[in-house]
């Protein structure tokens, strides 16, 4: 039986990595935030491989098999292939609150993006061999949702949270380098600036969620709670243990996720400036000012202890 792994978390928490490293093995395939794919191949950003995603022949493969089985052409045309539910914009009203638990229950099959996901997953897994898919899209009500789908899959989830005071640093350090593949020189990218304050209300409110609805919806046996700085500063207590928990071996390889060409999309940078395992970034310690650690104190010190994290 083949497994999806969702990694489900904040932004800022290393989860493109973990994917990666995941991913770094014959046995698993690392898709990176893919209900970003249609985004992506609009934007035709460059896929971890090198080429530009429209032209990648991994993405090309996957294309053409799903044209021939299923009629859709998600290369040429990317708008009519959403991988994630709509947005709601209002958070208050009911009824978009029951249609969603409607989902999480998997009464509502027939929306498109949960048979698009499910056709693509299995063109993935056939073109790639791998029995275990790791999708790092974080958002944990679309990963519930998607079980109704999913029949024919095992599905695992791993929380992936990072100590709030190096999300905080993270929301705040918005401009970054990267170094594209085929390119000789850096490109400056930019994120959006968010506030200590939204930072730490960000981090409180989608941890929690995410705990409850997993306590709630998914089976105990079925999900983890991985924090970054575990696996960056002992990764091999971490994936020697993931490994087993996914039937993967060669948990070593996932240290140095360089050994495979990956093909993952989206997600942060990282995808294309980091070919190892490093230890985990202490910079918020410099970097937060003095108002930070108060704000931090007075808000969210109770749950990163809970978490265990030391003060
Ligand atoms: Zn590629």
């Amino acid at each position: 039986m083949r497994t999806v792994v969702f990694i489900v978390g904040l932004g800022y928490t290393g989860s493109t990595v973990l994917d990666m490293a995941l991913g770094n093995n014959k046995e698993s395939f690392s898709l990176g935030e893919i209900a970003n794919l249609p985004t992506e191949i609009n934007i035709n950003n460059p896929c971890v491989c090198g080429e530009f995603i429209r032209n990648c022949h991994f993405w090309l493969g996957v294309c053409n098999a799903i044209r021939e089985k299923h009629n859709i052409d998600f290369i040429r045309n990317p708008d009519s292939f959403p991988l994630k539910p709509a947005e709601i914009r209002n958070r208050n009203n009911i009824l978009r609150k029951l249609k969603i638990l409607s989902n999480v229950y998997g009464i509502s099959k027939n929306e498109p993006w949960l048979k698009n996901t499910k056709i693509l997953y299995d063109a993935i897994a056939e073109m790639s061999n791998a029995k275990v898919l790791i999708d790092s899209s974080k958002d944990i009500r679309r990963a519930l949702m998607l079980r109704s789908v999913l029949k024919g899959y095992q599905i695992k989830f791993i929380h992936l949270i990072r100590d709030c005071r190096g999300t905080m640093r993270a929301c705040k350090n918005n401009v970054g380098k990267v170094r594209f593949p085929k390119s000789n020189e850096d490109a400056i990218i930019t994120r959006p600036f968010i506030p200590t304050e939204q930072a730490i209300k960000m981090w409180i409110h989608d941890n929690l969620k995410i705990t409850v609805y997993l306590s709630l919806f998914a089976p105990y046996n079925s999900w983890r709670v991985v924090k970054y700085e575990d696996y960056c500063d002992t990764p091999d207590t971490v994936f020697s243990s993931l490994a087993e928990w996914l039937d993967l071996s060669d948990y070593k390889d996932m240290i140095n996720f360089s050994s495979i060409v990956h093909h993952n999309v989206s997600g942060s940078r990282s995808r294309f400036n980091h070919s190892k395992i490093l230890p985990s970034d202490k910079r918020w310690k410099n970097d937060l000012t003095e108002e930070d650690f108060n704000i931090f104190k007075k808000k969210a010190i109770f749950l990163n202890r809970l978490y265990g994290y030391k003060d």
